[in-house]
């Protein structure tokens, strides 16, 4: 089964960047409820996807307080509980980063790490790429930063 998770938050200043589990050193950091890692969400969505198990926002509400600045991993452990619950692992995870700003290629490796770490995969089964958005549109004015993610789970 293939699952397909999106995300996208708003960036701003005196907020920290988190993406892919990794705090990123810059101005401009995503406003959101949780750590606001995006990759991590659409990571959620897309394993919840898989098992038609719902949305993030059914299984952890940003109007409960536990979730108030909690790391994000915390949804993907979630998320990974419940595909190991229906009998089924996960294939392979393919992500896709939209950021005008910083270039993330010298953390990508780490980010994959935790990501394989997270879903108990090999690291190798983790792709995480990055694009900009050619300064166009939101993504481009740095008002924001999106995730594409897509995996494929199996019955074990
Ligand atoms: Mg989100």
């Amino acid at each position: 089964m293939i699952g397909f998770g999106f995300d996208v938050h708003r960036l701003a200043e005196g907020e920290s960047l988190v993406l892919g589990g990794v705090t990123i050193p810059s101005p401009l950091g995503t406003v959101a409820h949780s750590d606001g890692d995006v990759i991590f969400h659409a990571l959620v969505d897309a394993l919840l996807g898989a098992l038609a198990l719902g949305d993030i926002g059914e299984h952890f509400p940003d109007s409960d307080p536990r979730w108030k600045g909690a790391p994000s991993s915390v949804f993907v452990e979630h998320a990974v509980s419940l595909i190991a619950q229906h009998n089924c692992t996960i294939v392979n995870i393919d992500c896709t980063l939209v950021l005008e700003s910083p270039k993330i290629l010298a953390v990508k490796f780490e980010m994959r790490q935790n990501i394989a770490r997270l879903c108990s995969i090999p690291v190798e089964r983790v792709a995480v790429k990055a694009t900009t958005s050619e300064r166009v549109g939101f993504v481009g004015r740095s008002e924001g930063v999106q995730a594409y993610v897509i995996c494929e789970v199996q019955p074990r």
